[in-house]
């Protein structure tokens, strides 16, 4: 069986796949990573084409050696890609013609890429907390507490709702979400979740869930009272990086199967990158042996990673954080990094501390020239300003018919801009109806910075996506027209505090 150590080297006894996906992070903030990354043939990969998505990520777990037995393995990935996907290929392809295929990962129930992990990771949290219970390892269930500026949010309700022995709560900015992502969560069903806004921005929220984990009183009592102990579903859980490597290796059985690239040959992978995890999980799929050559890393203007691959500098003095159309790639701190820097330094915990507190103490850290060109051998790294994005939605559209959202669009742009001799294959990360006021921008050469005109501006987000259906001749997801006709289930605003927090997780739990 596998197990699974840490990128800090704090951890002693290797934990198994169900402890790490209880636990999410390592006790001295290390990442954990499996002992072995399996390899898988060139030959199984091609199979996968052949199998139903579900078929193709419980082959990959399985070869993990993870401690699910196949049977409920099986049923945990045919729960989590069945019928709530609104496309029965869950990952498909499509050719944009130049070499550039896309990768459509915005097929489920939120219609964003975050929904590859979170249908799977609740699924297995709710069989490891279950398996742990019976081993006698824990007595007691779990509440993932969650702030978000939108998308982690709704995918993370929309994943634990109705699980076992786990509950959720989730806190966003009041007036800070789109009108989309506030229908989204606060209509969400099932009765152990709950939705709270706040007032304060995004940072207010995060900071107050993190002193909310912090404050050992609050979870006594959270655990003395309701049996609860706190634990977050962000995407440095490796049980969150897992599902994502799948559909890597589905998207190259795929290009196969269609004549896309020869069996064997090289495909590059060019991925919008907000918190590392999504290229991160491309890079675990090379390393298992499906033929990717280069890892292409997107930015926004946020182009923290641009810099870092090409100079090996790390460095968030000085830099502020800049609001662009791709919101979810607006991030000054790249969690994930820090488990490919474990890798590409053949797994030096030593070196990963040092680097990590660095960080911490003086917001800068620079790589040795060896691990630099290990780096630069894997990635190349390009970024994208606002306008460019704008403008790349309507040129897409224009030129091939396809309507990308700005996350997409940022990665579509710096794929035309590196690519080589290689197919490209882009992740696409969300549906282009999740953002459209800039995508509608995009289509009509209106400027980030300018507002929309006002017969626009006065239009509700289902309203501006029919409007946006009806120009392009697309369509929007069902699950998001149906936000209409929903009833609002939460509607409570709290302080942006800590106090706020516990507060209200305390008078939700005393029901
Ligand atoms: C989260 C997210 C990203 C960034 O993914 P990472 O794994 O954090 O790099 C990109 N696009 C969308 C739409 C997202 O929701």
């Amino acid at each position: 069986m596998n197990r699974f150590i840490d990128t800090r080297g704090t951890v002693r006894d290797p934990l198994t796949f169900c402890e790490v996906v209880v636990q999410g992070i390592a006790p001295g903030g290390g990442l954990f990573v499996p002992q072995e990354v399996p390899a898988i043939s060139l030959d199984d990969i091609c199979a996968l084409a052949s199998l139903t998505y579900a078929e193709r990520a419980a082959f990959v777990y399985n070869a993990f050696d993870v401690d699910i037995e196949p049977l409920d393995v099986a049923r945990i990935m045919a729960g989590a890609y069945g019928e709530q996907w609104d496309d029965p290929a869950i990952a498909p392809v499509v050719d944009l013609g130049d070499n550039t295929y896309v990768l459509e990962l915005f097929h489920g129930p939120t219609s964003a890429f975050k929904d590859m992990a979170l249908q799977c990771l609740p699924r297995v949290f709710e069989y490891a907390s279950q398996k742990l219970r019976e081993d006698g390892k824990l007595d007691h269930d779990h509440l993932i507490l969650v702030a978000t500026s939108g998308d982690t949010g709704k995918a993370a309700l929309e994943g634990f709702a109705g699980r076992e022995h786990v509950s959720i709560c989730v806190f966003y900015p009041h007036g800070g979400v789109s009108d989309i992502q506030l229908r989204q969560m606060t209509t969400q069903q099932g009765g152990n979740v709950c939705v709270f806004g706040a007032y304060g921005d995004f940072d207010d929220c995060q900071t107050s869930v993190k002193r909310t984990f912090a404050d050992e009183e609050f979870c006594a009592q959270l655990l003395k009272e309701h049996g609860l102990a706190l634990s977050s579903a962000n995407s440095i859980n490796w049980g969150r990086l897992m599902p994502q490597i799948v559909y890597y290796m589905s998207g190259y059985a795929q290009m196969v199967a269609s004549g896309a690239v020869q069996k064997g040959a090289p495909i590059d992978v060019c991925v919008p990158t907000g918190n590392f995890g999504n290229i991160l999980a491309a890079y675990y799929a090379r390393e298992m042996g499906t033929p990717i050559n280069k890892l292409l890393c997107a930015s926004n203007e946020n182009n923290i990673l641009t810099d870092f691959i090409t100079t090996g500098v790390y460095d968030i003095r000085d830099r502020k954080l800049h609001l662009t159309p791709s919101p979810s790639m607006d991030i000054l701190i790249s969690s994930n990094l820090e488990r490919q820097l474990f890798e590409l330094t053949d797994r030096d915990a030593t070196r990963i501390a040092g680097w990590m507190s660095e960080l911490a103490l003086t917001g800068h850290f620079e790589v040795d020239a060896a691990t630099r060109a290990r780096m630069q051998e894997l990635y190349a790294a390009d970024c994208v300003t606002n306008e460019e994005c704008l403008a790349v939605i309507g040129k897409t559209f224009e030129e091939k018919g396809y309507l990308p959202d700005p996350h997409t669009a940022v990665a579509i742009e710096v794929a035309r801009r590196l690519k080589g001799q290689n197919p490209v294959l882009v992740a696409s990360t969300a549906h282009w109806a999740k953002f459209s006021p800039n995508v509608w921008r995009g289509l009509h050469g209106v400027s980030a910075t300018e507002p929309l005109p006002a017969e626009v501006a006065s239009l509700t987000g289902i309203e501006l996506n029919r409007l946006i259906a009806t120009q392009t001749g697309t369509k929007v997801p069902p699950n998001l027209e149906a936000l209409e006709t929903l009833p609002r289930r939460f509607t409570q605003v709290v302080d942006a505090t800590k106090e706020g927090v516990e507060t209200s997780v305390s008078a939700w739990l005393a029901g």
